[in-house]
């Protein structure tokens, strides 16, 4: 077998007349961190769910290390899946759940509680065991899920917002631990998210999703430093977009980040406005700025104690033109 972990070619998925995926060409390496990215409805998980073999596509091919499992079903494709809800059985202990899947091949119960146990262990539930799904946390039971779909070691994980039932601050610590573990097992991920600092702190690579088409395939920096269309850039982070005739006087549209600009600070250019808004949040400060000739931006700064008594004042806001990001 070779080839990349996965490879998508034309995929299309229609549901009468919603184009829920629109030609779409991807290819995962093995071992990658894949994110995939974009708002509600923009096709993420139906191609999950093309790459699990839940749908057939209209169109197009699904290769796993080079083979063609088109028209294969689910159980034989190398791959497993873990979804939000978690799907545990609440009347099985922590070990059955998590050795189900061997059960159900076949597996013997010795082979079958070791590998369980190893599973706990990968995701530091050593001793959980002989607890029911009830007896446990959110993002215990998290992991649970994730021993589960780890126990059959498939080459390939498909995740469908594993952690959007999670509380922010689990969710953050359930991120670093996720990441953690992938690079420990060594399996394909692909993740399935509409939440983008999520993508951007986990991934080796993400794929951007708008209306069933990929808008780009990047890694994270780049995708942040060189959106590839004015959509990306709005997505992936804040970015004030502007036409360049109004505010630098150049035509074409550009985006700029809020926190590459300053106040009446270094920079080759400069624009002059009335503060809005001033929104403190702990570490930084939100500035929402009018200009006199140009649009409303939005400015990131370290906090100072001097900034909230900005309000209502009359500002510099300079950048360096290395900043300025062209969209067209
Ligand atoms: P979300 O983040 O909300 O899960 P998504 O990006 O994963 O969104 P999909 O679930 O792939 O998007 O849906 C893409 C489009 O296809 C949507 O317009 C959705 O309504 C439609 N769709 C998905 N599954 C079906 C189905 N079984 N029948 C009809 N339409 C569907």
């Amino acid at each position: 077998m070779s080839g990349p972990a996965i490879r998508l070619t034309g995929l299309r998925k229609s549901f009468g007349v919603v184009n829920a995926v629109d030609g779409v060409d991807l290819e995962i390496a093995d071992g990658e961190f894949f994110s995939m990215l974009g708002p509600s409805g923009s096709g993420k998980t139906t191609v999950l769910r093309l790459i699990a073999g839940f749908e057939s596509p209209t169109a197009g091919t699904v290769e796993l290390a080079g083979v063609d499992v088109t028209r294969r079903p689910p159980y034989e494709r190398d791959v497993n899946t873990v979804f939000q809800d978690y799907a545990l059985f609440p009347h099985m202990s922590v070990l059955d759940n998590v050795a189900y899947g061997l059960r159900v091949r076949g597996t013997g119960r010795r082979e079958r509680h070791e590998r369980a146990e190893e599973a706990l262990r990968s995701v530091r539930l050593e001793g959980y065991g002989a607890r029911r799904p009830a007896q446990l946390s959110g993002g215990q039971r998290q992991r649970v899920a994730l021993a589960r779909a780890l126990v059959n070691r498939p080459k390939v994980l498909l995740l469908d917002e594993p952690l959007g039932a999670l509380d922010l601050k689990l969710r953050e610590e359930m991120q670093v631990e996720l990441k953690a573990l992938q690079r420990q097992v060594g399996i394909t991920f692909v993740f399935v998210t509409h939440d983008q600092e999520e993508a951007l702190t986990m991934s080796d690579r993400v794929a951007v999703f708008s209306g069933g088409r990929v808008e780009q395939v990047a890694a994270p920096a780049e995708l942040y430093e060189r959106p590839a269309s004015p959509f990306v850039a709005g997505f992936v982070g804040t970015s004030n977009q502007f036409a360049g005739a109004d505010v630098i006087g150049r035509s074409g549209t550009f985006s700029l980040r809020p926190e590459k600009i300053r106040l009446d600070g270094d920079g080759d250019c400069a624009a002059a406005g009335k503060v809005a808004e001033v929104v403190y949040a702990g570490a930084f400060t939100r500035l929402v700025v009018d200009l006199d000739a140009g649009p409303r931006m939005v400015v990131l700064l370290t906090s100072a104690p001097g900034l909230p008594a900005l309000r209502g004042q009359a500002v510099r806001l300079t950048w360096s033109s290395s900043d300025l990001i062209a969209l067209d």
